[in-house]
């Protein structure tokens, strides 16, 4: 990359500048400018009370201080400033979020040893030949050298992978056959080369393909909707944009709704492009961690693929961002920060002028209506890659099927699967629900098992001996009396989960390599990966498996799913419930028969003739989105009308209640722009972590400023200690 620009000192010593840190409750405070002075953007050690924190220079003082009172910055951090387009996205999320303006900072400021300053390492390179008739080991640790590569790789590391001792290394310096030499830690990534060429695009591909090149060419912000179904080469589309991106040497971006699914795609760049991306998520060591965000601020990394948090890295250059499965509601951040990750990115990629590609096979309403509006551009892709096929799609009628008590696998699908079994292929079944049994009751009292902390049952987990809470995570050993009337062995498990399911098919077919997908069996994400890729490859006859395996996954021997609940999500009072059930089971029906073997779905249902599962059955996804679209404008809600929740939380019921109460009260500001409250309600999980939730629910038309007036309702309230208030602008449930 270029030189950076050279930081502009904004600020000569002694001038007063505001300083943001993630250390503060509210706001930034005012600084005295060190000596040196300093420029706008600049990362800066402050004194804090008695404690030192990091911070950003945020802009001007805002003055008003007894001068002499103020405080120095203590020291400029050598760490790339933040671009004035960080620093605007941060403060726009920070309002439609209703966040205070430090905590949306924390999220960008999550970097390891980012106070440290630039750390150096010693590498040994080859920077001479050997002499005729040198030993075998130091021939050897020659050639280790040429694999690994030009940059230099430590000693350690080239003894171990040569087999020598620190003597043959030694040696071969004095023979100035290796040299060793300092390198900064944080080496900018491989260039990944463009030029590698991708598959050949079918016409419609190209087409998509070239729709996102011209508005990279446009330059400028823009979002456009990726419709395809799943297997239509949407990966393959939007990588062709990253190529162009690359090609100019800018920056791209890749979220990805799960951390499983990065081996797969990582594997893909590297086939296209040559060499890796970086990547940015829990599971990236802190060292690696430092490293991206030293480089995507210094333009040393050309792609980034990662999770939601990835939106927060410094971008030199950002010119393109995609969001890959964009309905998937793991994107919302639930805890903390409330935000939507693709809203975010939308609102990341307006501010620094980028193009957004939301990609989906089941476009989350709120895109569809959008790109219905024209506010998106939108893209389709119809067809499948080659010669795989959609599922066909069939209901099995449950009402009808006759099981028998504790068995939900019915005839119809066992004949599938054994078909299935005959031919050598792989069969799913699916049911979104973890664990072995959702309900323990005792067969004496009556009484169901539930969590000591929440009002959620506790659900058996027979795997691992435990019952464990799906709201806290409490988990506690599976007993054999009532913990309610103390009655021995009566305790029965009730209604099916994905570990019983497998227990029904092993008992079905002995003979069968049945294996269970859940999140909770694995403890880490690698395990997951390494397991998707064993039974990719043919290492299980029956899958049985949660909504896991509905995400983006490739098994290219699976040709039948069999959802066992299809109703499952329909209950409830959602109106996200259509919504979220057909993109589930559309997602997980496209799993079958992706390959050249045509797939089959089977749907259990007790409701063949319910809308959604007709919409689902017959494939008339513009059908169902306009139905669902009608239903949401006439009831103005998302996205034809907006909603904020807002719970109340306390160790007590009372005071969350009462301060509700009050809210609903003073709902003065919300009525001045249209908007109304309802509530106070116990929120759907009534306590969770012992702490009881209320939940008012604000519902505004589309068009009004919805912030400014929650903040000026809130504003009339104190918040008692002991009550937690958050803010939850377009909630996931309503
Ligand atoms: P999606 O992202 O829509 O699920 P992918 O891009 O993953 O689809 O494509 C599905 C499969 O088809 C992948 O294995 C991909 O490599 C392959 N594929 C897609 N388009 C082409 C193409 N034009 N030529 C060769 N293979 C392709
Ligand atoms: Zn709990």
């Amino acid at each position: 990359p270029d030189p950076l620009p050279m930081p502009v000192h904004d600020f000569p010593p002694g001038a007063l500048v505001s300083v943001l840190t993630p250390d503060m409750p509210l706001r930034a405070l005012d600084y005295l400018a060190p000596e040196g002075g300093v420029a706008t953007g600049a990362w800066v050690v402050v004194p804090l009370g008695r404690r030192q924190v990091i911070g950003v220079v945020w802009g001007p003082g805002a003055g008003g201080f007894d001068p002499a009172r103020l405080r120095r910055i203590d020291t400029v951090l050598d760490a790339p400033p933040m671009q004035e387009e960080l620093r605007q996205f941060l403060s726009r999320a920070a309002d439609y979020t209703l966040t205070p303006l430090p905590a949306m900072l924390r999220l960008a400021s999550r970097v390891p040893g980012l106070a440290d300053p630039p750390q150096m390492r010693r590498l040994i390179r080859a920077t001479g030949t050997l002499p005729a008739r040198s030993t075998e080991a130091r021939a050897r640790v020659l050639e280790v050298l040429a694999e690994l590569g030009g940059a230099g790789v430590p000693q350690a590391d080239l003894c171990r992978a040569a087999g020598v001792g620190a003597a043959v290394i030694k040696t071969l310096i004095a023979q100035g056959v290796l040299t060793e030499g300092e390198v900064p830690r944080d080496l900018p990534y491989p260039r990944l080369d463009p030029a590698t060429r991708g598959p050949e695009l079918s016409s419609e591909q190209a087409a998509a393909a070239a729709a996102l090149r011209a508005g990279l060419r446009q330059g400028g912000y823009g979002t456009t909707l990726l419709k395809g179904v799943t297997g239509s080469g949407k990966t393959e589309v939007y990588l062709d944009a990253v190529a162009d991106v690359l090609a100019q040497g800018r920056q791209a971006l890749v979220l990805l709704p799960e951390i499983a699914l990065t081996a797969d795609f990582l594997a893909r760049v590297e086939a296209r492009f040559g060499a890796l991306p970086g990547e940015w998520h829990s599971g990236v060591s802190p060292a690696e961690r430092r490293r991206l965000w030293r480089m995507s601020a210094e333009g040393g990394v050309g792609l980034v693929v990662g999770a939601r948090s990835a939106l927060f890295l410094p971008f030199r250059d950002l010119a393109l961002i995609v969001v890959d499965e964009e309905h998937d509601t793991s994107y919302k951040q639930e805890e903390g920060v409330l935000y939507n990750a693709r809203d975010m990115a939308v609102l990341r990629g307006s501010i620094a002028g980028a193009r957004v590609v939301l990609a989906s096979a089941t476009p989350s309403l709120e895109s569809w209506a959008n790109a219905r509006s024209g506010r998106y551009g939108r893209v389709d892709l119809g067809a499948r890659f080659g010669t795989a096929e959609l599922p066909d799609m069939q209901a099995v009628d449950l009402r009808a099927a006759g099981l028998p008590s504790n068995r939900w696998i019915a005839p119809a699908l066992q004949q599938a699967i054994t078909a299935r079994l005959a031919l050598g292929e792989q069969s799913l079944v699916f049911l979104n629900r973890r664990g072995f049994a959702p309900v323990t009751i005792c067969r004496a009292c009556g009484q169901q098992i539930g969590c000591d902390q929440c009002d959620a049952r506790m659900v058996e987990h027979r795997f691992q001996q435990r019952l464990i809470c799906h709201q806290c995570g409490a988990s506690k050993p599976i007993p054999t009396a009532c913990p309610s009337c103390g009655v021995e062995g009566r305790l029965a498990a009730l209604g099916p989960g994905v570990e019983r399911m497998a227990e029904e098919a092993s008992a079905l077919w002995p003979d069968a390599r049945v294996k269970v997908l859940s999140s909770d069996l694995y403890s880490s994400a690698r395990a997951l990966k390494e397991d998707i890729a064993a039974i990719a490859e043919g290492g299980a006859d029956i899958i049985v498996g949660t909504q896991i395996v509905a995400k983006g996954h490739n098994f290219p021997r699976l040709t039948l799913v069999g959802v066992v609940d299809a109703d499952l999500g329909l209950q409830g009072s959602d109106l996200r419930a259509a919504e979220r059930t057909f993109q589930l089971m559309r997602q997980v029906a496209g799993r079958a028969g992706r390959a050249e073997r045509p797939g089959l779905a089977l749907l259990q249902t007790h409701q063949p003739d319910h809308p959604v599962i007709r919409a689902i059955l017959s494939g008339d996804e513009e059908g169902f989105w306009q139905a669902e679209a009608e239903a949401r404008q006439m009831a103005g809600m998302p996205p034809y009308g907006r909603l904020a929740g807002i719970i109340l939380s306390a160790t007590d019921p009372q005071p969350p209640f009462d301060l509700g109460a009050e809210l609903v009260r003073r709902d003065g500001p919300l009525r001045a722009v249209g908007a109304e409250v309802w509530g106070p309600a116990p929120a759907p999980i009534a306590r969770v972590r012992g702490r009881h939730r209320v939940r008012l629910l604000v519902k505004a038309p589309k068009s009004c400023a919805l912030q400014p007036a929650l903040t000026a309702w809130l504003a009339q309230v104190s918040v008692p200690a002991a009550v937690r208030l958050a803010v939850d602008i377009d909630p996931q449930s309503f």
